[in-house]
C-alpha cells in the first residue's frame, strides 16, 4: 500500500494562469485505484460522519478499488446529486478527509495522509458523466411524491438538489430563478477555472432529464409573489435563495471608482463573460495593482481572476490579498491557497484596511492600512485581530475587491412579512424539517444557516425534500 496520498493533474501554472480553464484535471484510472487502494476499510468508517450528506464514502472506495466504477457512481449518487461538482468544490479538508482515521491533524483542516475522498468523487462522477449514466428516478410503485406539485426559488445547490430529490420520486418540480442562468453561486461565484461549466451543464441537464423544469428571469417576490405560486396550483414551496447580498467594510472612501464587491466582479466575469469583452457585453475593469480583502474562497477567487485578466492583457500580475488573520486563520480551502501562491497572487497576513484613498477624478488609488496582532478566540472560534494603533502604512492600488463575507438575500421576505427571519435576515426554519413559518413553504442552504458550503445547502435540501415528502 502507498503511505503517500496520491495527488491530481494540474495544468502547468504558467499556462492556466493566461486562461480561465480547469486547473486539476483529476485522477486517471491507475491514479483512483492507488489512492483507493490506501483506504483502510474501517469497520466504523468516520469519514462519513464528516460529510453533511453522509455519502457511503467506504463503499464507494470499495468499488473503485474493484474497478466497479458505475457501482461507486451510484452509491454516491444515493444522497448526492452532483459527485462531479462536490468532488470539485468541497472544502472536504474540513470535512470527510477531516474525520478520515488516517488524518493526524486534528485541528481545524485535515493533514496530507487523509485519504483524498474528493478526488475519488470526482472521478467516479466524471465516470458517470463521461459514460453519460442516467440519474436513476425512484421505481414506478414506491415513488412517494407522484402528482406533487413544487416550486423551488433559486437554482443553487440547495434549489437544485431539492428539485432532484423531488423528481426523482414522481413529484413536478419546476425551478424559478432570478438570473438568466441557473447554478447560483456554483454559476456566477466559482470561477471555470474551478468547475467547468459543462460539468455545471451536464448535471442540470440531468435534472431536466428527470423531468424538472427551469424558468428563469423570474424574482420570486417581485415578478411573482410566494402566494401567486401556490394559487398557480403548486402544493409546496421551497426556498434556496442564497446569500447574496455582499458586505462592506464601511470605511472612508469605499465608494470611489473601481472599488469592487467580490461579488459583482466575479458576476460580471463568471456570469457575463467579461473577460471575452468586447466579444460579450459586459467590460470589468482590470487593475494594475489589485488589493482583495477577505481570506475565504471568494477571495482566492476573486483575486485568482484578477491575475488571470491582467495576464490575459499583457499587465505585469500584481495582486494581492490582505487579511486581518494568518494563513492559520484562512477559512478558505488549503488546495486554492497553494494554487494562489503558485500562480503569484502575494499574502499580505494581519493587515486591517482603514481608508480607501481616491485621485481627484475619484478612481480608488491607494488603501490606508493598520497592522493588527491576535488576540484572544472570538465567537467564531478563530483569533480576534486586534489593530496597532500608529502601525499605519498605506498600500497602492488602482483596483479593489471586498471579499469579506455575503448576508441574506431579502427580495422575497421583505415582502413576506408571514416569512419569518432571525437577526442576520436568515430565514427561521424548523430544523426537523425544514418547514418556515408559512405552512407549506421549506427553506435550505445559505438563506438557513448563513454562508457555507455547496454540501452543507445540498445537506439542508435533502432534509427539506424529506420534510417535504412527510408533509405532503
Ligand atoms: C465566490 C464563492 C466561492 C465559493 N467557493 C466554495 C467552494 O469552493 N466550496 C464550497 O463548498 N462552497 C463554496 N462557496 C459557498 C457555496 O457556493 C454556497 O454555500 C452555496 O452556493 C449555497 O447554495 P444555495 O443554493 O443556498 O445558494 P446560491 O448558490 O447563492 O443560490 C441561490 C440562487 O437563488 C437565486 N435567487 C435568490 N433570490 C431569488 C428570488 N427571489 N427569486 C428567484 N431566484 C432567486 C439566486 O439568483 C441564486 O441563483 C463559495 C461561495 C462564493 C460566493
Amino acid at each position: 500500500m502507498n503511505k503517500e496520498p496520491i495527488g491530481a493533474g494540474e495544468l502547468p501554472v504558467q499556462e492556466r494562469v493566461r486562461n480561465f480553464n480547469e486547473v486539476v484535471s483529476g485522477y486517471q484510472e491507475k491514479d483512483a485505484l492507488a489512492e483507493a487502494a490506501r483506504c483502510l476499510q474501517c469497520k466504523n468508517p468516520t469519514c462519513i460522519s464528516g460529510c453533511p450528506v453522509n455519502i457511503n464514502i467506504k463503499e464507494f472506495i470499495a468499488q473503485i478499488s474493484k474497478k466497479d466504477y458505475s457501482g461507486a457512481y451510484y452509491t454516491i449518487r444515493k444522497t448526492n446529486n452532483f459527485p462531479s461538482i462536490c468532488g470539485r468544490v468541497c472544502p472536504a479538508e474540513y470535512q470527510c478527509r477531516r474525520a478520515c482515521v488516517l488524518n493526524r491533524n486534528k485541528t481545524s483542516f485535515a493533514s496530507e495522509e487523509a485519504i483524498n475522498i474528493n478526488f475519488l468523487e470526482r472521478f467516479a462522477g466524471d465516470y458517470g458523466m463521461r459514460f453519460k449514466l442516467p440519474a436513476a428516478p425512484a421505481a414506478a410503485g414506491s415513488r412517494k411524491a407522484s402528482g406533487l406539485r413544487v416550486a423551488v426559488v433559486g437554482s443553487g445547490p440547495a434549489g437544485l438538489c431539492c428539485a432532484g430529490e423531488l423528481a426523482r420520486e414522481g413529484a413536478k418540480v419546476v425551478v424559478f430563478e432570478s438570473l438568466q442562468s441557473c447554478g447560483g453561486v456554483l454559476r456566477y461565484g466559482i470561477p471555470a477555472f474551478r468547475l467547468d461549466r459543462e460539468i455545471l451543464d451536464y448535471e442540470i441537464n440531468s435534472l431536466v432529464k428527470l423531468g424538472v423544469e427551469l424558468r428563469n428571469n423570474i424574482v420570486v417576490g417581485r415578478t411573482l409573489l410566494l402566494d401567486e405560486l401556490f394559487k398557480e396550483g403548486f402544493d409546496r414551496v421551497f426556498l434556496g435563495l442564497g446569500a447574496g447580498v455582499p458586505s462592506f467594510l464601511g470605511i472612508k472612501g469605499e465608494n470611489a471608482c473601481n472599488v469592487y464587491s467580490a461579488n459583482e466582479f466575479l458576476t460580471r466575469i463568471n456570469l457575463m463573460s467579461a473577460y471575452k469583452f468586447p466579444a460579450y457585453h459586459t467590460p470589468v475593469n482590470i487593475g494594475r495593482q489589485v488589493v482583495v480583502i477577505g481570506g475565504g474562497n471568494t477571495a482566492l477567487d476573486a483575486a485568482r481572476s484578477a491575475l488571470r485578466l491582467q495576464m490575459i492583457n499583457g499587465i505585469k500580475p500584481d495582486v494581492k490579498i490582505l487579511y486581518r488573520r494568518t494563513l492559520a486563520e484562512m477559512p478558505s480551502r488549503r488546495i486554492e491557497i497553494e494554487h494562489a501562491r503558485q500562480e503569484g497572487v502575494e499574502f499580505k497576513f494581519l493587515v486591517e484596511p482603514r481608508e480607501f484613498k481616491p485621485d481627484e477624478k475619484g478612481f480608488v488609488r491607494g488603501l490606508e492600512c493598520l497592522l493588527c496582532e491576535l488576540k484572544e478566540a472570538d465567537a467564531s472560534g478563530r483569533r480576534r485581530p486586534v489593530a496597532l494603533e500608529g502601525s499605519g502604512f498605506s498600500v497602492p492600488c488602482d483596483l479593489a475587491i471586498i471579499a469579506i463575507g455575503l448576508g441574506a438575500n431579502q427580495v422575497l421576505s421583505s415582502v413576506t412579512p408571514e416569512l419569518k427571519t432571525d437577526k442576520h435576515k436568515d430565514i427561521i426554519i424548523n430544523p426537523a424539517t425544514m418547514e418556515t413559518s408559512v405552512a407549506g413553504v421549506f427553506a435550505g442552504g445559505d438563506i438557513v444557516g448563513g454562508e457555507g458550503t455547496v454540501i452543507e445547502a445540498m445537506g439542508m435540501a435533502r432534509k427539506a425534500s424529506s420534510g417535504i415528502l412527510q408533509n405532503s
